[in-house]
């Protein structure tokens, strides 16, 4: 393998785990069990499903998005619930609960519906999704060294912003500065120049639809679900022990050390345990008095399988700014993707929410409208946090360290982005080498818990 991982040192007082169990098998868990054996370190990665990448993992909206880690909550936000409450097909709505986790959790997400906590953390997401391309393209080679492909659908085609209104166009064009200082090219696009980039947007741009675009040549899009499957099997290559249809029922802890988790008939030792079980992960935790923010957002997608003959399917990953959906191409399948629901934990697939994402594509790209009777629709969680970032680190309860339990979750809209650059920062933690990156902003104690 030609760059399995940093060549950080150990600290010489920290001892690397013997045995680490990982929680969970989409993107993230996926990812930190394979970062985990590249080190050398012995893995089992429970998964409740048959197998990895089959929940929030499955069907997103396929963008690897450096150029857009802005979190969601921003000053905007409290003025769009409301305009849309009650609107079956509103982008963004709110189902209140008999729940205090739910209450909690949005009071400390319209806490940061300001515009300097989102600026805040644009730089630390930022940082992760540079480590995640970095990550991948390491993951290739490795793949490579093996005589083998990654196979993802993956295309560097690059993403375009498009905006209805000029007033967004103005916004985000502030935002174009702050990337490129960090090193990520963005450039606006006119109305003409973004139809030139992607031709699939003619029919926007004839009836004046499009107020211009910001383009960011070197993000790209990809599937996660297959992402997923091909790392648990290169994990397990590496000897990690997948298993799949188990549950873990309870993570053991003894005497402010964890011990294990507990399967419905097998105690599975461990010296450590990383917790990615993405929207699941805070109930998973609550035994040792911690409350982590981390509560699901439903979002809807819908895949459009592609014939060769297709005329007008666009090549560059699209988000419209207005309809607030995002478009990708993975291989011989389009994707479109929306919707953010706060209501719970309920995965029923509500056929007119998952039709508005078909319907924003379609006025998008009414020329997709023709594949209607072969969409696929689909329904998932986010993992959010209220301040747009992942929780990645080891726990503290009461201010005391719970040695050796660990969390990577609540990445919401951009575990596709991140994941992989939040594995690889976990795994240097466990393994005592210097993280390649700060993870202070990413600490849970950022929440007074
Ligand atoms: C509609 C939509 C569009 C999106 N678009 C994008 C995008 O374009 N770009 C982007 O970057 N991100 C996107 N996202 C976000 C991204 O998909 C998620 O952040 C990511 O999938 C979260 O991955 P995860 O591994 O944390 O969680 P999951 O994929 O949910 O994985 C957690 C796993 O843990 C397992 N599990 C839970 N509890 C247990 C237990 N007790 N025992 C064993 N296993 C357990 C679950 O079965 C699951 O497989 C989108 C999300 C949605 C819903």
């Amino acid at each position: 393998m030609t760059s399995p991982v940093s060549s950080a040192v150990s600290s010489p007082s920290h001892v690397a785990p013997s045995h680490v169990v990982v929680i969970g098998a989409g993107i993230v868990g996926t990812a930190t069990a394979y970062e985990l054996a590249l080190r050398g370190v012995s893995v089992t990665l429970v998964e409740r499903r048959e197998g990895a990448g089959l929940e929030t993992s499955r069907a997103n909206g396929g963008q690897l998005s450096a150029c857009e880690v802005a979190p969601w909550a921003g000053p905007e936000v409290p003025g769009l619930i409301l305009k849309w409450f009650g609107r079956a097909d509103a982008p963004f709505r709110l189902r209140p609960k008999p729940d205090p986790e739910q209450w909690l959790w949005l009071m400390r997400f319209l806490r940061r519906c300001r515009a300097s906590a989102r600026a805040e953390r644009v730089l630390p997401n930022l940082e992760l999704a540079l480590l995640t391309r970095a990550r991948l393209d390491a993951y290739r080679e490795n793949f490579a060294a093996e005589g083998r492909t990654l196979d993802m659908d993956h295309a560097q085609n690059g993403i375009l912003r498009v905006f209805r209104e000029r007033h967004g166009l103005e916004e985000a064009r502030e935002g174009i500065g702050r990337m490129t200082q960090a090193g990520v090219e963005q450039r606006e696009l006119s109305p003409a120049e973004c139809v030139e980039l992607e031709p699939a947007l003619a029919s926007s741009f004839q009836k004046d639809e499009i107020a211009g675009g910001i383009y960011c040549p070197s993000d790209g899009m990809g599937d996660a679900h297959l992402f997923s499957r091909e790392l648990a099997a290169a994990a397990e290559r590496l000897g990690v022990r997948f298993r799949a249809s188990e549950e873990v029922e309870a993570i053991e802890v003894h005497d402010g050390k964890t011990t294990g988790v507990r399967l419905a008939d097998e105690l599975v030792a461990a010296d450590a345990v990383v917790v990615a079980a993405g929207p699941m992960t805070a109930r998973l935790l609550r035994p040792f008095g911690l409350r982590l923010p981390i509560y699901p957002v439903k979002g809807y997608s819908v895949t459009l399988p592609l014939e060769e003959s297709e005329a007008a399917v666009p090549n560059v990953s699209i988000t419209d700014e207005s309809r607030k959906v995002v478009v990708s191409r993975l291989g011989n399948r389009l994707r479109a993707a929306g919707q953010a629901e706060i209501g719970g934990y309920d995965l029923t697939l509500e056929m007119p929410r998952a039709r508005s994402v078909f319907q924003a594509l379609t006025g998008l790209m009414p020329q997709m409208g023709a594949l209607e009777p072969r969409a696929e629709y689909w329904c998932g969680l986010r993992p959010m946090s209220p301040d747009g970032s992942p929780i990645i680190g080891e726990l503290a309860s009461r201010n005391r360290t719970i040695r050796g339990l660990y969390v990577n979750s609540g990445h919401g809209t951009l575990g596709w982005t991140m994941g992989a650059g939040s594995a690889a920062s976990l795994a240097e933690l466990i393994c005592g080498s210097a993280p390649q990156l700060d993870l202070t902003p990413f600490s849970h104690k950022r929440f007074s818990l």
